[in-house]
C-alpha cells in the first residue's frame, strides 16, 4: 500500500484506532507511524537505548545458543525468531546507534561519540568512524552529492548490477540473484573484515583483530564451532547482509533525476519518504465469511510481511529515516516516530510535506520504477553521452562497498 498523501497515510493509521486504546503504542511500534499527537510511552535516552539494544543482542544469541545445545526439539521451531533478534539488534547497533554517534548525537561530544562509533561497529564488524563519517556525513548528508554518483549507496548498487535502464522485472530477478549469491555475501564479508583489519587507524586494527582473535580463540579452545556459526554467524553474515541491501534498496530514490530547480531541502525531500509497515484494517460492514478471509489475510501479512521488516530492514529510525534527512541534529532519533508526528502535527515548518509509504515492497518498488525509468547513458553510464569521470569512477568501484546506507 503507497500512500504518498499525508491523508490517505494518517487514515491507514487511524484505522488502527478501532483496537483498544492501550495497544496504540505497540501499533506504533510495529508500523513506525504515531498517531496525530501521541506521545512517546517511554522516554529512552541514548544510553537506555543502547542498553535495551545490547541486552536484545545478548537475547538473541543466548537463546538460539540455549535452543541449539539444550532446548527441546520442538524449540528449534523458535531458532528463526532468535535470528531475527539478533540480526535486527546488530543493526540497531551500526544503523542507528552508531550511525547517530557519527553525527555527535549520542554524548553530543565528538571524541566520546567517535569511540562509541569504534567499538560497536568493531563488535558488529561494519565500517570504522573515520571510513563511515566520510561516507555517510561528508557525502550522503551533503546537498551536493546525495544520491549522486558520488553518494558510495549509488556506487554499491551499481557495483551489485542494479542499473537505471532496467526493466523492474530484471531489478527483481537481481536482487532474488544478490539475496542467495555466494559471491554477494562473500564480498560484502570481505568488505566488512577489511573495513575491521585492514582499511582503518591503527588502533581500531588493533580493536578489530584483538576482538575478533578472541572470539575466535574462544570459540576454538571451548570446541563451539557449531554452536557459534548457528547462533552468531548465521544471523551476522548471512541474514544482516540480506536485510543490508534490502534497506538500502528501499531507503531513497536512489537515480531520480536531479531537478535543478529545487532548494537543497526540497531535493532531499523529493528522494526521501517514510517507510512503514502495515495494511489498513479491513473495512466494517463485511459479511462472516468476508471478514474471516480478510482479517486472516491481514494478520498473515503483518506476521509473515510487516513485522519481519520492521523488526529486521526498518528497525529502530530507520522506518522515519526522511526525518533525519530533516533533522540530522535532533536528539529525538531515539523516538523518532513520535518526533516526525509532531513536525508534521507542526505543519512542518519550512520544509515541505512528507512522503509515506506502506510495505517494504512498495519501498523497493518505487525504487525499481524509478531506476527503470531512468537511462543509463543519462547518469554516464553504458554509452558515450555525458560520460564524466564520476560515472567511470562508480562504474569501475569494486574495491570500495557501503555495509549501511543509513
Ligand atoms: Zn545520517
Ligand atoms: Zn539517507
Amino acid at each position: 500500500m503507497t500512500a504518498t498523501s499525508a491523508v490517505r497515510s494518517e487514515e491507514i493509521r487511524a484505522s488502527y484506532q478501532r483496537f483498544p486504546r492501550w495497544t496504540q503504542h505497540g501499533w506504533t511500534w510495529i508500523t513506525g507511524k504515531a498517531l496525530p499527537g501521541q506521545q512517546p510511552l517511554v522516554r529512552l535516552n541514548p544510553f537506555t537505548y543502547l542498553l535495551c539494544d545490547l541486552v536484545a543482542l545478548a537475547a538473541g544469541i543466548g537463546s538460539a545458543w540455549w535452543i541449539i545445545t539444550r532446548g527441546p526439539t520442538w524449540t528449534l521451531v523458535l531458532l528463526p525468531l532468535s535470528w531475527c533478534l539478533t540480526a535486527s539488534a546488530a543493526r540497531v547497533c551500526s544503523t542507528v546507534i552508531a550511525h547517530h554517534a557519527i553525527h555527535t548525537r549520542f554524548t553530543g561530544r565528538i571524541r566520546q561519540d567517535r569511540l562509541i562509533h569504534q567499538v560497536l561497529s568493531t563488535l558488529v564488524c561494519t565500517d570504522d568512524a573515520d571510513q563511515y563519517y566520510e561516507d555517510h556525513v561528508n557525502l550522503h548528508h551533503r546537498k551536493e552529492t546525495f544520491a549522486t554518483l558520488a553518494d558510495p549507496t549509488i556506487q554499491h548498487l551499481l557495483m551489485l548490477g542494479f542499473r537505471p535502464g532496467m526493466s523492474t522485472q530484471a531489478l527483481k530477478r537481481r536482487l532474488a540473484l544478490m539475496i542467495v549469491s555466494p559471491r554477494f555475501h562473500g564480498e560484502f564479508l570481505y568488505t566488512r573484515l577489511a573495513q575491521n583489519l585492514v582499511r582503518c587507524a591503527p588502533y581500531r586494527r588493533v580493536m578489530g583483530f584483538a576482538y575478533l582473535a578472541s572470539v575466535l580463540g574462544v570459540v576454538t579452545w571451548q570446541g563451539v564451532w557449531w554452536e557459534f556459526t548457528v547462533a552468531v554467524l548465521v544471523p551476522m553474515i548471512p541474514i544482516y547482509q540480506v536485510v543490508a541491501l534490502l534497506e538500502f534498496l528501499s531507503e531513497h530514490a536512489w537515480f531520480k533525476a536531479k531537478d535543478g530547480s529545487l532548494s537543497g531541502r526540497a531535493f532531499h525531500v523529493s528522494h526521501s519518504w517514510g517507510r512503514f509497515c502495515g495494511d489498513p484494517l479491513p473495512p466494517k460492514g463485511l459479511g462472516r465469511s468476508a471478514a474471516f478471509r480478510a482479517w486472516m489475510r491481514w494478520s498473515a501479512r503483518l506476521v509473515c510481511y510487516h513485522i519481519p521488516a520492521r523488526v529486521l530492514v526498518v528497525p529502530g529510525d530507520l522506518a522515519q529515516h526522511d526525518f533525519h534527512h530533516r533533522r540530522p541534529s535532533t536528539r529525538e532519533w531515539v523516538r523518532a516516530a513520535y518526533a516526525r508526528q509532531h513536525d508534521i502535527d507542526a505543519g512542518h515548518p519550512k520544509w515541505p510535506a512528507y512522503t509515506d509509504v506502506w510495505g517494504m515492497g512498495d519501498a523497493i518498488g518505487r525504487v525499481f520504477t524509478i531506476l527503470s525509468q531512468e537511462k543509463a547513458t543519462e547518469w554516464g553510464l553504458g554509452g558515450e553521452k555525458r560520460r564524466t569521470s564520476e560515472g567511470t569512477q562508480a562504474a569501475n568501484s569494486s574495491s570500495r562497498m557501503v555495509n549501511d546506507a543509513a
